[in-house]
């Protein structure tokens, strides 16, 4: 049975899916004003690991929601900047079309393909559904307009008796101020639902009774109305970076009145010599300046997505050679031809390993452990149900690895001279031959206690 540590109530528990056909799951998905560093990344991997390892251990199907955000401050001042002959509405598509589209692309080379997500919604696509959210918190007083932009009451919303503060300890008495939404408003938490028209600014109009207020939404409301419309008003997990918890999780859950998913799932953060990787601190890298990124992805899934990842080139480099390591076995066990391998291994390593694989992803997902049990066969068990495992740990960990189309029999032919030659113990002649396998077929042959296997160079 899967267990997942909520953040709604800070610790692990079983997993229960609300349904028993499809699992719902909601990611925060990026603003899309420029490409996303490869710490925004590792936010994008824990959702498709999670989709992989549910579908895994509890056979369930999944419907993964990942929201694009096409409208907020950063994405209103790009837009105007990069295509500035454009009406404001029209120059924020064209900004969003093109990063979007390299977002996806980036997300490809990580190994997560466009159709691995069930809905990509875009937030401005949506704003009547923000906008019925919207009344209906005024409607019930929880919020108020202010200067033509309508805010959230923190305060009311306590005063209603529910709790504001489900992810993390939140204490208001201090003076500490929120940085996000700095517009006019009652309390320091407040946060804007809508916000007033500002000139040469995109805008909607939002009629209420008979008055009507052109504006633009909020950050947080979007992510309620693109959930609640394609997964409902409940749902099983949601998922996020840690930095997400507060306020945008927070006012997501408040805003709903209560949460909408029986699961919060934050990642960690990556860092880099121990400092998150932001734009802000100028130590950003795009998943373009890694030559390997599917060793990215490898070395995302090496650590538990729960701690802190601090991320060098080194690590990189020892990713890369790892997993080179892993293609190879898998190559070996794929390529062996019909007959070769014998059914079962004969000292249950592979069951000892199903089983500790099983286990480790079983707790909170832990990849590392995973990966750590596939030394008990790694690179010295050769057989059908190694190959199974095989299969299992590239479908789980999405690496791309397994590649069985038969070889062609030529191919054969020359393996077979090579091990003749090995047989003859004429190293000088399967010493060539093992050159030209390489060469003309880009195999490297290797001698097992099975006989020659090869994989891909
Ligand atoms: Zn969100």
């Amino acid at each position: 049975m899967l267990s997942l540590y909520n953040s709604l109530n800070r610790k692990k528990e079983a997993f229960k899916p609300i349904g028993s056909a499809r699992v719902g799951i909601y990611s925060c998905g990026p603003t899309v004003y420029g490409r996303v560093h490869i710490g925004n990344l590792r936010a994008f991997l824990l959702p498709d690991l999670l989709q992989r390892v549910l579908r895994y251990i509890e056979h369930v199907d999944v419907d993964w929601v990942m929201n694009i955000t096409d409208i907020d401050d950063k994405m209103i001042a790009k837009s105007q900047l990069e295509y500035d002959k454009l009406n404001p509405v029209e120059a924020l598509e064209r900004l969003a079309d093109k990063y979007e589209e390299l977002f996806l692309q980036d997300l490809e080379k990580i190994g997560i393909k466009r159709d691995d997500i069930s809905h990509l919604p875009r937030a401005t696509d949506f704003v009547v559904e923000m906008q019925s959210i919207i009344k209906g918190l005024l409607s019930s007083n929880i919020a108020y307009v202010q200067n033509g932009s309508i805010f959230f009451s923190i305060e009311r919303y306590q005063k209603s008796g529910k709790k504001y503060g489900k992810l993390i300890d939140l204490n208001f008495s201090s003076k500490s101020r929120v940085t996000h939404d700095q517009d006019q408003k009652d309390g320091v938490a407040d946060f804007a639902l809508w916000k007033a028209k500002k000139p040469n600014e995109p805008y909607w109009d939002f009629k209420l009774d008979d008055t009507n207020y052109p504006g633009r939404p909020g950050w947080h409301i979007e992510c309620s109305a693109m959930s609640t419309k394609f997964l409902g008003d409940t749902f099983d997990i949601h998922t996020g970076g840690v930095d997400l918890k507060f306020p945008h999780h927070e006012n997501e859950i408040a805003q709903c009145g209560g949460s909408q998913a029986n699961y919060y799932l934050h990642n960690e953060h990556l860092t880099v010599e121990s400092e998150k990787m932001a734009k802000s601190t100028g130590n950003v890298m795009s998943i373009e300046d890694v030559k390997d990124p599917m060793a990215f992805r490898y070395l995302v899934m090496s650590a538990h997505y729960r701690s802190q990842m601090d991320f060098g080139s080194k690590d990189l480099a020892g990713a890369h050679e790892r997993l080179r390591r892993l293609r190879t076995y898998t190559d070996q066990l794929m390529l062996a031809r019909p007959g070769q391998l014998p059914e079962k291994d004969e000292t249950k390593a592979v069951e000892q390993f199903n089983v500790e694989f099983k286990h480790a992803l079983e707790d909170d997902m832990n990849t590392p452990k995973a990966l750590a049990a596939l030394s008990i066969i790694e690179s010295k068990v050769y057989s059908l149900d190694a190959r199974e495992a095989m299969r299992l740990v590239d479908s789980v960990f999405g690496l791309n690895m397994v590649n069985d189309t038969p070889l062609h029999d030529d191919i054969l032919e020359a393996i077979d001279s090579y091990t003749q030659a090995r047989t003859d113990k004429d190293f000088k002649k399967s010493d060539e031959l093992r050159k030209n396998i390489l060469e003309k077929y880009g195999l490297v042959a290797a001698d097992t206690a099975i006989g020659t296997l090869v994989s891909r160079h």
